[in-house]
């Protein structure tokens, strides 16, 4: 699921319908600036992140893939054109690519801050670190980051963060929201399966007469966390979820006045607490505490750790279980 990129302030309106939301507040661990420049040739500090990067990944037994003998990535649908979501091509990249250390910091943070275990839940095999990702359609979409599911790989794009500084102040969004994103894809992907596109609870917490467009709203509507969350279900629970990780501050300021946001985040974290266990979602985002509170009474909720079913719900056991392979 490709996952656009926000938009610098200078960004013109000829990409707005994919941009997407509000400032992000700063990781809760800002990664420290060491700028890696041209003219410094690739040091012990750029090659020992990359050793983190691969020795966190690899506790899950995930390889990272960066230029090498392979140049670019492709996702299956540039070699099938009747793969669903098109072709995204990832030129690879490399050390002599100009990339500040703290990117690779963040990355690192991100995958951190699961519980061990829980990234296997993915399934995932590869991490690519992509220069760009390059979407073969004919909206000529610029993303961020996008999964193949086919292929096990996570692709995130630096894109926005090669030959510069890395300030998340200065930037709408940074590394570590683009994994908590694509994570959240595959976590649903792997665990409800069937309800991927079509979750019928999900879609009953949107305002009535609602419905998704691929051209993301030009302002946040009431009701969802950001722009791009209009596009699509899959999108808008995968923005949720994202925002509880990387920005919890931020998304319990809208849960604040917006009933629907509650109902979003409490339906979001109530199936991934199944998976990285409730006291983790709480820890990550206080605010989940007075939202559940606050939420209206509703059929399906929690009791003594166990869902109850309203007839539609996602089932505790169905986000434990794995599906059969
Ligand atoms: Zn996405």
């Amino acid at each position: 699921m490709p996952r656009a990129k926000r938009p610098r302030p200078v960004v013109s309106r000829v990409i707005a319908p994919l941009l997407l939301f509000v400032a992000c507040v700063p990781p809760a661990q800002q990664p420290t600036r060491e700028p890696i420049l041209p003219e410094d040739p690739p040091g012990p500090t750029y090659n020992s992140r990359v050793v983190a990067l691969r020795t966190t990944l690899g506790r899950a037994a995930i390889r990272l893939e960066m230029r090498g003998e392979v140049e670019t990535v492709k996702t299956p649908g540039c070699y099938d054109t009747g793969k669903p979501y098109g072709c995204a091509i990832c030129p690879l990249v490399g050390e002599s690519d100009p990339l500040d250390g703290a990117v690779l910091e963040s990355l690192v943070t991100a995958f951190d801050r699961y519980p061990n275990g829980v990234i296997e839940a993915t399934h995932i095999d590869k991490v690519a670190l992509c220069k760009d990702i390059i979407y073969l359609d004919p909206k000529g979409r610029k993303v961020a980051g996008t999964i193949d599911i086919e292929e096990r790989r996570l692709l995130i794009s630096l894109d926005a963060f090669l030959d510069r500084d890395y300030e998340w102040a200065s930037q709408w969004y940074t590394t570590e929201h683009i994994v908590h994103h694509e994570l959240f894809h595959l976590f649903e992907h792997e665990r409800m399966r069937a309800e991927f596109d079509d979750d019928p609870e999900w879609r009953l917490s949107n305002p009535l007469g609602f419905i998704y467009t691929d051209t993301a709203a030009a302002t946040r509507p009431a009701g969802f966390v950001n722009e791009y969350a209009t596009t699509n279900e899959i999108e808008d629970r995968a923005s949720v979820f994202e925002m509880i990780m990387s920005a919890p501050d931020e998304l319990c300021t809208i849960a604040r006045d917006d009933q629907i946001v509650r109902t979003k985040v409490e339906l979001v974290w109530r199936r991934v607490a199944a998976l990285v266990g409730d006291e983790f979602m709480r820890a990550r985002a206080p605010c989940v505490d007075w939202i559940e509170r606050r939420s209206e009474p509703r059929t399906t909720g929690i009791v003594g750790g166990a869902w109850i079913r309203s007839g539609i719900g996602i089932t505790r056991q169905q986000w434990l279980r794995p599906p059969a392979r």
